[in-house]
């Protein structure tokens, strides 16, 4: 018997990359499979003719398969499926399938198939990664002349294979537990959850599946507001230390600096001077583009916090990271103001050197502790602390901050930093709780990186441009393709491509790898930061605030895995000097949305820009990091619809102030304790 819980590898022909997938999207129950809304439908009309269909248009094809072949893409790193077709008049599509090894296994020459997708007619009729069916399989074709369900992906799953494991958990909808009152439900002409997972998934009409939507968004828009109501309530009853401001700190801070702060720095500085005065704790959230120097404004924070006699605490996600805020706070602070010690805590340290640590920080001493989440396991205690701060905050959960803001006595006031800069309609509705402070300024001098796309057959180009760059004394990253299956796969990837370079390409340079596995790679970090080394070949883990103002070429391999925030992240690596700098995306797809894709990135610089295409294109979840929400992507769609959070924010206050610990409401407060532990919120 299925219920609900079951996991979804006990589902009909579901193969362990599925299963990995779909943990990915946050799906590992037959529950969650079914809170899965398609985000939208791909209509495939009634079959035509070849010669009636013109290019461009998104058609239907029936014919026989005349050929069908597994391939190799050029460079070894993608499997890809070529097949031809004829059409009943005799007319011949070529097809290519890129990553869809188990057509050749499926399909075979001689079967009676239709196809759907955009059809290129200009040299002879051509599909990219068109929709396939058998046209004689048992119980016919599903698809042909209706409509597809569009949902969010990750590699490894198609829309296809998704839509058949609804069907295997369509039956079990009505035992999913409906959070929204009725009275909530009727007032906003809302659909019960079960039937919004039915129609949702297998409409009658378009309005059905729009009704769904805005059903299961509006419940999950009310029970974020109020975990908000909430948290805000629980706050409110902890006071922090006011911290006074004084001018004579900010001025020697700025004298100390070797820059003048921008605008949206002092602005953000002063946003945060005003919180901390309070008595009530700080919750601000400093949003901020790729390079916008968050950094420099958490050190003003912190100079004021020590002048008031506490002391403060800033938590990153990575070593490289700690080590490389411990520089650049210790060449903010230490000399312009007199007797602000900082320290590093990290895993790794010596047991001698940690114990040292640890006693400062605890004996008061310690102005600023910068560290890993080795900061909340391990057993230090900071004797006044006055602030907290996390830098790339998406990176860590609610808990690990909670932790965070334990290490002191009372609520220390508390600053999170953003990695990506995130589209101010979105912060305001998931941060609800949080004041905002916008970077959206970016310091003078910087030259906008030069962008292009290239197919991989221009990699020559790419590495004399490395070379030509090299040989003037500046530095290069090269980023190898995000390999889903495994971080062993792309650890192997990473590491061939490297002994490449150095043995085939760049014999006469020096050539380092970093990823996440190496033990050293926080000294090969340095080394390369000191210029020792002139390339860099590394996985996803530079992605991470890295500074190396020397680095002046960035070229990304397999760039359509990447999503653009995260490609305007490694892009935000370089261009950090007074160099212009390049950024080379190499695609290997050559499918018209991915390149449509990267030349966006190629066209825009402005991170918010890029961060609400992004969302559009590939669903919020995917842009806001690992899916730690806890939110749908539909829901989250929700987020930027104006009027309907405006609704849900008010029934949520019209609900708490009528039964402020929602006891009437068993199945709601429990949906609102669980977004209380896991969101971002607190
Ligand atoms: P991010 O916001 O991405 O964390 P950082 O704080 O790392 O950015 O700052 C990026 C670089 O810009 C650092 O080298 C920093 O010293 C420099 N920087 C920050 N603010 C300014 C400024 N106002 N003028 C010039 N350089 C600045
Ligand atoms: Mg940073």
């Amino acid at each position: 018997m299925r219920t609900l819980q079951t996991p979804v590898t006990e589902l009909p022909k579901i193969r362990p990359v599925e299963v990995t997938a779909l943990r990915k999207l946050g799906i590992t129950t037959v529950g969650d499979l079914l809170l899965h809304l398609p985000y939208g439908w791909e209509s495939y009309g009634e079959p035509v003719l070849l010669r009636n269909a013109i290019d461009n248009d998104q058609v239907t094809v029936v014919g026989t398969l005349l050929s069908v072949a597994r391939k190799q893409s050029r460079y070894k790193r993608m499997p890809l499926t070529e097949g031809s077709l004829q059409d009943d008049a005799g007319a011949r599509l070529k097809i290519t399938w890129f990553k869809q090894p188990w057509i050749p296994r499926d399909f075979h020459v001689g079967d009676r198939v239709a196809v759907a997708g955009k059809l290129r007619a200009s040299f002879g009729y051509q599909m990219i990664n068109p929709h396939l069916e058998k046209l004689d399989a048992p119980g016919g074709p599903s698809r042909v002349g209706g409509e597809m369900p569009k949902y969010h992906l990750s590699a490894g799953i198609t829309a296809k294979k998704l839509a058949s494991l609804v069907e295997h958990a369509l039956p079990l909808a009505d035992e999913l537990a409906d959070p929204l009152p009725a009275a909530v439900r009727h007032r906003q002409g809302l659909l019960t959850v079960a039937d919004a997972v039915r129609l949702g998934h297998r409409p009658g009409r378009p309005e059905d599946w729009s009704r769904a939507v805005t059903s299961m968004q509006f419940a999950e828009l009310l029970i974020l507001q109020l975990a908000l109501l909430i948290s805000d309530r629980r706050m409110a009853t902890e006071p922090a230390q006011p911290v006074p401001y004084r001018q004579d700190v900010i001025d020697a801070f700025k004298t100390g600096l070797a820059f003048e702060l921008t605008g949206a720095q002092r602005r953000a500085i002063w946003d945060i001077y005003k919180d901390i005065q309070r008595e009530v704790p700080m919750n601000r959230l400093l949003n901020g583009d790729v390079g916008s120097g968050k950094t420099v404004v958490a050190a003003a924070a912190v100079a004021m916090t020590h002048a008031a006699g506490l002391q403060s605490v800033v938590m990153a996600p990575t070593e490289i990271l700690a080590r490389q805020h411990l520089h650049k706070f210790r060449s903010y602070l230490e000399e312009s103001i007199p007797g602000l010690t900082v320290e590093l805590l990290v895993s790794g340290l010596p047991a001698a050197e940690r114990r040292r640590v640890v006693t400062a920080v605890a004996s008061g001493h310690t102005g600023l502790l910068v560290g890993t989440h080795a900061l909340i396991e391990e057993a230090v205690q900071i004797a006044n602390l006055g602030l907290a701060v996390v830098d790339e905050q998406h990176r860590f959960g609610t808990h690990q901050r909670e932790m965070l803001r334990a290490k002191g006595q009372g609520r220390p006031h508390f600053l999170a930093m953003t990695a990506t800069p995130i589209p101010r309609s979105l912060a305001l509705a998931i941060y609800g709780d949080m004041r905002l402070s916008t970077l959206d300024e970016l310091p003078p001098g910087r030259t906008p990186v030069d962008t292009v796309v290239l197919p991989p057959r221009a990699r020559l180009e790419a590495e004399e441009l490395i070379r030509r760059e090299v040989a003037a004394g500046r530095q290069a990253f090269v980023i190898c393709p995000l390999i889903e299956e495994s971080e062993k796969v792309e650890v192997k990837a990473a590491t061939a491509e490297y002994e490449r370079l150095r043995t085939e390409v760049f014999p006469d340079l020096r050539v380092a790898l970093v990823h996440g596995k190496l033990k050293e790679k926080d000294a090969v970090m340095r080394a390369f930061g000191a210029g020792e080394h002139d390339i860099l070949v590394a996985t996803a883990v530079v992605e991470v605030g890295v500074d190396i103002p020397n680095a002046t070429v960035m070229l990304i391999e397999g760039a359509e895995r990447f999503g653009l925030a995260q490609l305007h992240q490694f892009r935000g690596r370089v261009g950090r000097g007074a160099a212009a700098s390049h950024c080379i995306l190499l695609s290997e797809d050559p499918g018209e949305s991915s390149l449509a894709r990267l030349e966006l990135i190629a066209r825009e610089h402005d991170g918010f820009k890029l961060a609400m295409e992004d969302m559009r294109q590939r669903g919020m979840g995917e842009m806001m990091g690992a899916r730690q929400h806890g939110m749908s992507d539909i829901a989250m769609q929700g987020l930027l619809q104006p009027e309907l959070l405006n609704q849900a924010r008010q029934e949520a206050e019209q609900l708490i102030d009528e039964d402020p610990e929602l006891r009437s409401y068993p199945d709601l407060l429990d949906a609102v304790q669980r977004r209380l532990d896991l969101t971002s919120i607190s």
